[in-house]
């Protein structure tokens, strides 16, 4: 790897219209025409990635003083809740993706695009190498180097297999567009194969039956959609083959969609036996080869073998290699997903944020920082502080970690307020006291409650929306900061940390309902929600070309059913 970075045969300046590559030239000889020179004096952004993370920063960018470099293997942006719905035909894969280049263009701002992957963050350097993806794209030496200023990380994560044997090479995953055009692929091809004479039962029987690993609200959305097709298009079109299909869900917890409300799960469990897909609860894959599953339940440990047509992959996502490097590098080693403060700065780094699946906010860091603040408070060392004293602290505490405020406003301030009230005056005020332990656990337990930020597409985007918030005002507030007050060192934080609005979950079931927690534990299930979910998902898309494509292709579907040529 060294001896080729060694021979630093491609140097990339930039100019106004494009890239500028410079073959076998040492960066001390480089010619910089003036264009990238004066490009040189804004400050460099390189933002890895085109998901969700990333194209809320760049959408929201509107400072043009920043020199914007985007790196990414996809020159388009892809909206994932929608994937499930590629995989059966109801939206086509065009109507869910949006080229990047037409989101960069419309920007004031200074924006490249670069189609390749970053393989190695040279953090002490700030350097990021990267691999063009596109054959003999920089004639036939595909790496390069791009210097940064501020590295924005949003990369996003990888399929977890759990190296489970033979899930890599026998499964399908449900992650990118091309995965859900596979699947598509693979549902009709097993109809047709299963239509083939000289074939037993029993081999139909296989061939035909689809199965679903992981109850989470990807696999289960995934079931669903699978099962509307087979019986609302498939059906007709295969009338020989159709009473053999079989939909299986395996989960290896007790019930599917645990992370939603009892009601919803419920609900699920029983649409899901109604409509015939097999639950097989607390059950984990301990093998795959490629037609049969080899299972064992969690508790009994009774082990079994399921032959199968397909089988789709949907467990959960793993740290990609490039930032595992990374890790190691800042002394990150021992962590399993990549951490960062609440301003989104990664740990242990200068000028280095990473937001969306691949990074996680330090929540034990913060546990620390919430103890610092009592300690100042409590000056006597007693342990305990007086209701004045505990007041400042938690307004301190919320406003620099608002994820407490609830918690701090509902339970005890609130109800130290009231006592104060009743109380009769400064001196009964004063006399009662906030025990110091008491109150770290009771805050510890709302921490684990919290647990980490879950990777989803609406903490990624309104990270991004965040970000991009950040870099706009970044002089404003160099001069006047906003944030809350340093721990640890003197004045004020540039900016307030980070915070996200939880703005509600779906899960559709297919037969066109849907179950929806929304904020302030609000359930919605039916019919009715799916028309939500119909609106929501329209107005949520990147542009209005792909919103008349998702709408155009709900109508059609409506209208003339899903398609099921294989192409
Ligand atoms: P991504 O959107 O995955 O983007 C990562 C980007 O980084 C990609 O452009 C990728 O090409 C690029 N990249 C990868 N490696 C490199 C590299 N080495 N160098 C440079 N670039 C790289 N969330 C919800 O909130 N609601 C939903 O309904 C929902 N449904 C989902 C359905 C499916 C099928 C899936 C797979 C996910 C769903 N999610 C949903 C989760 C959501 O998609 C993710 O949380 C979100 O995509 C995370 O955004 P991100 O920007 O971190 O990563």
């Amino acid at each position: 790897e060294n001896s080729s970075f060694s021979k630093l045969l491609v140097v990339l300046t930039l100019s106004g219209s494009g890239l500028v590559a410079y073959s076998e030239a040492q960066s001390s000889d480089i010619p910089i025409s003036t264009e990238a020179s004066e490009s040189k004096k804004k400050k460099r952004v390189v933002v890895l990635g085109t998901g969700w993370a990333a194209t809320s920063f760049l959408k929201n960018l509107k400072d043009p003083s920043y020199d914007v470099r985007v790196i990414s293997p996809r020159n388009y942006f892809a909206f994932t809740p929608l994937l499930p719905s590629v995989t059966c035909g109801t939206v086509d894969a065009r109507s869910v993706v949006e080229p990047v280049r037409n989101i960069i263009r419309k920007k004031r701002a200074n924006m490249h695009f670069l189609e390749a992957e970053c393989f190695k963050i040279d953090a002490e350097n700030k350097k990021v190498y990267c691999r063009s993806n596109l054959d003999n794209s920089l004639n036939g030496e595909e790496e390069f180097i791009v210097d940064y200023d501020y590295l924005v990380i949003s990369v996003g994560a990888r399929v977890n297999t759990f190296n489970i044997p033979g899930v890599s090479e026998n499964c399908h995953f449900l992650k990118e567009v091309e995965d859900a055009q596979k699947i598509r692929r693979t549902v009709i091809d097993c109809f047709e194969r299963a239509s083939l004479p000289n074939l037993s039962d029993e081999e139909r029987k296989r061939i035909l039956h689809f199965v679903i690993v992981g109850g989470g609200p990807t696999g289960v959305e995934f079931a669903a959609q699978l099962h509307d097709f087979v019986n609302e298009d498939v059906v007709r079109l295969y009338p020989t083959v159709k009473d053999l299909v079989k939909i299986t869900l395996l989960e290896a917890t007790d019930h599917i969609l645990s992370m939603f409300d009892k009601r919803i799960t419920a609900f699920a469990e029983e649409k899901f036996q109604r409509d015939g897909i097999q639950l097989k609860t607390g059950s984990m894959v301990v093998g795959v080869s490629n037609k049969e599953l080899s299972t064992k339940q969690v508790k009994s440990g009774e082990k079994a073998v399921i032959p199968y047509g397909m089988v789709v992959w949907s467990t959960g996502i793993g740290t990609r290699p490039v930032i595992m490097d990374f890790m190691k590098q800042i002394g990150q080693a021992s962590r399993r997903v990549l951490a960062t403060d609440e301003w989104l700065r990664v740990e242990g780094s200068d000028n280095i944020y990473a937001l969306g699946d691949c990074a996680t906010i330090n929540q034990r860091k913060i546990m620390e920082d919430v103890t610092a603040i009592f300690h100042k408070a409590d000056k006597d060392n007693s342990g305990t502080l007086t209701v004045k004293e505990f007041q400042d602290v938690a307004n301190d505490i919320c406003e620099r970690y608002p994820q407490y405020e609830l918690y701090l406003k509902n339970y005890k301030m609130h109800s130290l307020v009231d006592l104060l009230k009743e109380s009769k005056g400064n001196a009964v005020k004063d006399s009662v006291e906030v025990n110091i332990e008491e109150f770290k656990s009771a805050l510890s337990q709302v921490d684990s409650q919290m647990k980490l930020l879950p990777a989803t597409a609406q903490v990624a985007s309104q990270q991004g929306v965040y970000l991009a918030k950040c870099f706009n005002r970044m002089e404003e507030c160099e001069k006047n900061p906003e944030g809350p007050l340093r721990i640890r060192g003197e004045g004020r934080h540039r900016f307030r940390p980070f915070r996200y609005k939880h703005l509600g979950q779906f899960a559709p079931l297919g037969g066109e309902q849907t179950a929806a927690q929304l904020p302030g534990d609000w359930i919605s299930i039916g019919h009715s929600t799916q028309w939500l979910w119909y609106s929501v998902y329209a107005s949520k898309q990147v542009s209005w070309r792909t919103r008349v494509y998702v709408v155009s292709d709900w109508a059609r579907r409506f209208i003339f059913g899903r398609d099921s040529s294989r192409i």
